[in-house]
């Protein structure tokens, strides 16, 4: 299967907007501004980026508009319709700028740290501005568990307001990370408490594969996405393919609660063409129907977004 075959519209709910400015602000705020911490970080993206034969790690000295344009670029080239873009910086202007000139093709998840007492009040000014849709959560860099109930507040918001949360669980690349944060079976009291926010966990729960499934089983709020290379697959203690991983994923959670997207984020980079292939590949073997395709392609997330197909996407 290949995106122009396809008579609907490809959405990417999973790729990051990073340009210079947010990733030395992100760094630094991750980082506690740790300059060892710093150092290793960076050691270990190029390691892992030069494992996958991809360039090192770079970022483009560019406004949020110009990082719009090149984003814009991308995503035509590679027949994808409309993009979810994620960034880890609370209140970046660039961001915002980005998101704006992007539009009807972005959309943000944004994001705020849920120990920060101002949290809620800071999302709130955030969903005045417009372009943001939903916000995204990293446990294991802001140091939260997701079950902690000083969280809750936000939660609430998000749920009242109909943001849905993308909490990244399981492992990462980040040598910042705290991973004793990150078993995606934590989320279970929120899913329960909060029935009707929708959860999305990213990379089908980066590792934590039991976990996620069981999760899933819990709560039909919890959803999940395809993003990333999946190369956690690596580090289980059994084989285990991303084909099967998507059967496991269709028969517990259902097609309705998959989500593709490709984690795409750096450059020289750009849009990683060849999981949106490999994915296409998979799901081109799957017997699913037409419409369980639309959905996992793009029909989901917009579903959860309450989002309407331009005229222009048929
Ligand atoms: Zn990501």
């Amino acid at each position: 299967m290949k995106p122009h075959e396809l008579d609907f519209p490809i959405v990417d709910a999973h790729i990051h907007f990073m340009n210079q400015k947010t990733q030395s602000q992100a760094v630094k705020l991750w980082s506690r501004g740790n300059q060892t911490l710093i150092a290793e970080d960076k050691k270990r993206r190029n390691k892992h980026a030069a494992s996958l034969n991809n360039p090192p790690w770079e970022f483009p000295d560019l406004s949020g508009s110009e990082m719009a344009v090149k984003w814009q670029t991308e995503l035509a080239e590679n027949g994808i319709s409309r993009g979810v873009f994620l960034c880890l910086v609370p209140e970046s202007a660039d961001f915002c700028e980005f998101i704006r000139r992007g539009q009807p093709r972005f959309w943000g998840f944004t994001t705020v740290n849920p120990l920060d007492k101002r949290a809620v009040a800071g999302l709130e000014a955030q969903m005045q501005g417009g372009g943001f849709v939903g916000l995204k959560l990293f446990p294991a860099l802001q140091r939260f568990y997701v079950h902690d109930e000083q969280a809750y507040p936000l939660y609430e918001l998000a749920e009242r307001r109909g943001w849905p949360i993308i909490f990244h669980m399981g492992l990462t690349l980040a040598y910042f990370a705290d991973v004793r944060y990150t078993n995606p079976l934590d989320l279970q009291p929120v899913g329960r408490d909060f029935p009707k926010l929708n959860i999305i966990v990213p990379h089908f729960g980066t590792g934590y594969l039991r976990e996620a499934l069981f999760l899933a089983y819990h709560c039909a709020n919890v959803h999940f996405d395809t993003s990333s290379s999946n190369i956690w697959l690596k580090y289980l203690p059994y084989s285990f393919t991303l084909k099967q991983v998507f059967e496991k994923f269709l028969s517990v959670a259902g097609p309705e609660r998959i989500i593709f997207g490709t984690d795409s984020s750096y450059f020289p980079r750009g849009y990683r063409s060849q999981i949106l292939h490999a994915q296409l590949e998979i799901l081109g073997q799957l017997g699913l129907s037409k419409e369980e395709l639309r959905n996992i392609l793009g029909g989901n997330i917009m579903r959860l977004l309450k989002q309407e197909q331009a005229p222009s996407d048929d």
